[in-house]
């Protein structure tokens, strides 16, 4: 490897120390596109092109309180990195889940840069979140948390500054009170300020289905180029939330077969097929959880979480398709899905797979769709969102959709294209970071030393 890449990891390693996913996060980039940098390590190096890369152009944090039901005030803390602006403006979810600090903010803002850049749309990397819990909040809770963040959070965004968007724990329901309060403050209809917005107020169609519709058809892709399919494959699915739900959708309708979904409790097993209405049924309107699909389809079955390992990566699948969090699959559950026959996974979610669970399972042969190019159709779509904003027209669910399918078959081929530009066969974890990493590269290059 690069030495030049082993000095800037050691250096984000000591400035940045308790940082452990942002670390992650860096060291897996940094290490895979050694093989480009040593053709500019000059060039790179005296420009310290490495060590602006990883170090955000801003973080901002605050404190959001706010009123529960009961009149209690509570106080959450809030953030929002904006990370890299070299191709445009911030862009990235915001996160609400009691787990969200620093690093994890650090280390989605850093992956959001090169998936930003592989849609081939001007967008730059942002993130942002709170540690607030929406789990068992009152709609009015969820109302007033929200208020009180964007009382904070506009001073620093807008349609050309930065444009926040959903995650784990903001939905449709978030980002219209977000965005109320933001109308109300701005006193301006900036429609493209956010997106994931509802369909009445600027959303645009397929912006729903987007992330899990873009992971199947770069899945599909990746499948296609080496001579396989969905189709008739058994899948399971890690998560049962946005992304997990439309990902299951489409995957069906290319004719693969779900047999499990699951929630942070466990997974419930169903070998006939997942029966995704009443899942949909269960997440999306009651907001339950995954083992209430037992009540309608009493046959299947229901494995409750109790080891190291999420029971869903316990199942024998052909493809397994993590669609929760970060660092649900370590070693050891790469390992039992190898054993039990996995061809292929694709990740849904943002680094859902450790670094070594990584390098064991492309070491075996399976074909990874890492999460940077795999889950990019969200954004994609979030960008196509903002068009329509800007031309203050809306295109049909079809016209979405199929600029989603070109748009994700364009991100698997310079995926393609760069890994076997640099000889690395169907490494794609190391073809999405090289590609991301170059058009961002040759964008703060031109910009000089900011
Ligand atoms: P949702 O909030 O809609 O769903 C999250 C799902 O993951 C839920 O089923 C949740 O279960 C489960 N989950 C969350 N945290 C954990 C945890 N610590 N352990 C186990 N399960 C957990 O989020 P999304 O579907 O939007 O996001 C899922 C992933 O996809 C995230 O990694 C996100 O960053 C990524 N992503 C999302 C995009 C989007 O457009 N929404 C775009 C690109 C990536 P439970 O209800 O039990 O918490």
């Amino acid at each position: 490897m690069s030495n030049y890449v082993l000095e800037v990891i050691n250096q984000v390693k000591e400035k940045n120390s308790g940082e452990t996913q942002f670390i992650q996060a860096v060291d897996e980039v940094l290490s895979s596109i050694a093989p480009y940098v040593k053709e500019h390590e000059e060039e790179f190096k005296s420009l310290a092109l490495l060590e602006r890369i990883v170090e955000p152009e801003r973080i901002i944090s605050f404190r959001i309180p706010w009123m529960d039901d009961s009149g209690k005030v509570i106080v959450n803390r809030g953030f929002r990195v904006q990370f890299n602006g070299s191709i445009g403006p911030y862009k990235g979810g915001l996160r609400f889940h009691p787990t969200v600090n620093q690093s994890i903010m650090k280390f989605l803002g850093f992956e959001q840069i090169f998936k930003n850049a592989l849609t081939g749309f001007p967008i730059g990397g942002g993130k942002g979140g709170s540690d607030f819990d929406p789990k068992g909040k009152s709609d009015n809770e969820i109302m007033r948390f929200c208020q009180s963040f964007m009382t904070e959070l506009q001073k620093h965004i807008g349609q050309d500054i930065d444009v926040p968007a959903g995650d784990i724990g903001v939905g449709a329901r978030e980002i219209g009170y977000l965005f109320g309060q933001y109308r109300r403050i701005k006193n301006d209809y900036e429609a493209g300020v956010l997106t994931g917005k509802g369909l009445e107020y600027g959303g645009s169609l397929a912006r729903k289905e987007a992330t899990g519709y873009g992971l199947i058809y770069f899945m599909e892709e990746m499948l296609k180029a080496n001579t396989l399919s969905l189709k008739n494959k058994t899948v399971t699915i890690s998560g049962s939330g946005n992304v997990a739900i439309y990902a299951c959708e489409k995957a069906q309708n290319y004719g693969a077969k779900v047999i499990a979904m699951s929630d942070s409790n466990g997974c419930i097993l169903d070998f006939k097929g997942i029966r995704l209405d009443i899942v949909k049924q269960i997440k999306e309107v009651k907001r339950g959880r995954i083992k209430e699909y037992l009540n309608y389809v009493p046959d299947a079955k229901y494995l409750e979480n109790n080891s190291k390992i999420p029971s869903i990566y316990t199942i024998k699948t052909d493809i397994v398709l993590p669609c929760a969090t970060e660092n649900d699959i370590n070693l050891e559950a790469a390992k039992i899905l190898v054993e039990n026959g996995l061809i292929a996974l694709g990740e849904g979610a943002n680094m859902p797979t450790t670094k070594d669970a990584t390098e064991y399972l492309l070491s075996k042969g399976i074909l990874f769709a890492p999460g940077k190019a795999a889950n990019a159709g969200g954004v994609a779509v979030s960008a196509l969102e903002m068009s329509q904003n800007s031309m203050r027209y809306s295109w049909t669910f079809e016209e979405v959709d199929r600029k989603l399918e070109k748009i994700m078959q364009n991100i698997f081929s310079s995926v393609k294209n760069s890994a076997e530009e640099y000889n690395l066969g169907t490494n794609y974890v190391a073809g999405a970071n090289i590609a991301g990493f170059k058009k961002v590269a040759n964008a703060m290059i031109a910009q000089g030393i900011i």
